[in-house]
């Protein structure tokens, strides 16, 4: 039976650098052509993998990666702490140069409390949040954002690693 133990970041990123390339070739041969029953297998390990993982002992998103806001997230955040969106803007967001997104100027997150790593706003935090990692979505719409994760995320290195011991024995 699985159980939950802390995330050790330190030991995790030895093992994403050891990993990352061959997690990535994986990744990629499934978004070109994924096994059949490919979406049913991820619905399943998705499961598995947070009765393993708990976010609140690890918050490496949160510290490292920036989410996007969309204009939905904007109204909706500034609007809670009695700000307008251009004043939320100027505090806290730049707007990356190419894709035009809003993202946080600063890591970690300036709503991430860093003594129990909870969201500060979780219930209206932005949708690229509450979606992430993405893992029970479809492969060839997000093997490219796990393939980015696999060094940053627990969770998708675990689902990636346990995708090959599901796969690639019977491919
Ligand atoms: S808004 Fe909340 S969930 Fe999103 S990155 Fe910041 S602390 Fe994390
Ligand atoms: S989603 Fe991934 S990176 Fe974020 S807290 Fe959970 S395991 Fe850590």
């Amino acid at each position: 039976m699985s159980k939950m133990t802390p995330i050790n970041i330190r030991s995790f990123k030895q093992k994403a650098r050891y990993k990352k390339r061959s997690f990535r070739r994986f990744l990629t041969k499934l978004e070109k052509k994924a096994p059949r029953g490919m979406e049913a297998l991820a619905a399943k390990m998705d499961k598995e993998v947070w009765k393993e993982i708990d976010c609140l002992t690890c918050a490496n998103c949160c510290k490292t990666m920036t989410p996007t806001f969309t204009p939905a997230d904007l109204k909706r955040i500034s609007a809670h702490f009695g700000q307008t969106v251009d004043e939320f803007k100027t505090k806290w967001l730049y707007k990356e140069r190419g894709s035009g997104d809003w993202m946080n100027k600063k890591e970690p997150c300036q709503f991430l409390n860093l003594k129990d790593n909870k969201c500060s706003i979780y219930a209206i935090r932005p949708a690229d949040c509450a979606g992430f990692p993405h893992l029970p979505k479809k492969m060839k719409d997000f093997a490219h954002v796990h393939k980015q994760n696999v060094e940053y995320c627990p969770a998708t290195f675990r689902m990636v690693e346990k995708l090959m011991a599901a796969i690639i024995p019977a491919s």
